[in-house]
């Protein structure tokens, strides 16, 4: 709910909603939207603490700072915020290298925030969830749960394993009144997308612009960036009663480039 409104006469009232990595980019415009239908949204992500006090006055939010890295950070969050009925896992990350110099610990850090930690959200959210007959799960995955590109092996690896661990929970949950699926878009202008110009440019030997022309947009049939707006609206659609069947779906808006 955004601040000065009253609680009534909006779609998402009375639902509380996580959404995870909420403090940039996708996440962020998510949390946005879920407010303006109504629901009381738990913002968590890194960042600066007087932007996310700022953001949380915006947005009439609660905050909670768990590094989704760590399973007993995940448990001690989802104990201090209380039930939540519409779980968006959104945090994720990237890293880019060739396989064979791919270090390690990026390789672990990768699966723990894009594919753990949202094992770990949702069998903490899941019980309450059924016993009140209601609620939404909703992954944010990537044309990459799809497809692979070269140099993403720990981010094409999980976000494929995101795809088939929603299906999984879709099916266990589909007569409990609560639905999973995933939103799966192309490339986003995101901090994310920004950050991995550089290491992009380094693998491959090319211009900053050769990036951007030549690898990101040459998979965009469209030529165009999607917007976080046009997730968001996805999100809000998948929260409906009009969704209430749509559930082990994997929402592609990536311009065409799945299509291919
Ligand atoms: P972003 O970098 O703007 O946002 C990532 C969010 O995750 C931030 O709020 C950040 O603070 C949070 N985060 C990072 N590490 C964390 C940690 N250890 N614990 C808790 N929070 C953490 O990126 P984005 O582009 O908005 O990405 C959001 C999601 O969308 C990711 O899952 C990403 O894989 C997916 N996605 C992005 C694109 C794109 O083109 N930007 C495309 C497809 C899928």
């Amino acid at each position: 709910m955004l601040k000065g409104e009253t609680p009534k006469g909006k779609p998402l009232n009375g639902k509380t909603a996580l959404v995870t990595g909420s403090t940039s980019g996708i996440g962020l415009a998510i949390a946005r939207a879920l407010a303006n239908e109504g629901a009381q949204i738990v913002l968590n992500g890194l960042g600066d603490e007087a932007q996310i006090a700022a953001l949380c006055d915006e947005l009439g939010a609660r905050y909670h700072g768990a590094n989704l890295l760590d399973p007993a950070a995940i448990e001690e969050m989802m104990r201090a915020i209380g039930p939540v009925d519409i779980l968006v896992n959104n945090a994720g990350m990237q890293h880019v290298s060739p396989v064979e110099d791919f270090a390690p610990e990026k390789w672990d850090a990768v699966l723990a925030l894009n594919l753990s930690a949202v094992f770990h959200t949702t069998r903490l959210a899941v019980p309450h969830m059924k016993a009140n007959g209601w609620g939404r799960i909703i992954n944010t995955a990537s044309a990459h749960s799809k497809v692979a590109s070269p140099y993403k092996c720990a981010y094409v690896a999980t976000k494929h394993g995101l795809a088939g661990f929603t299906k999984t929970v879709a099916l266990e949950l589909a007569q409990s009144g609560v639905t999973a699926n995933c939103i799966s878009p192309g490339y986003v202008w995101t901090e994310l997308v920004e950050g991995q110009i550089p290491d992009t440019m380094a693998a491959r030997g090319l211009s900053r612009e050769q990036v951007i022309d030549d690898i990101l947009l040459a998979k965009q049939p469209t030529k165009s960036f999607v917007q976080v707006e046009q997730v968001a609206a996805m999100a809000v659609f998948l929260c409906g009663d009009q969704a209430a069947n749509i559930t082990g779906a994997n929402w592609s808006i990536d311009g065409g480039w799945t299509a291919e």
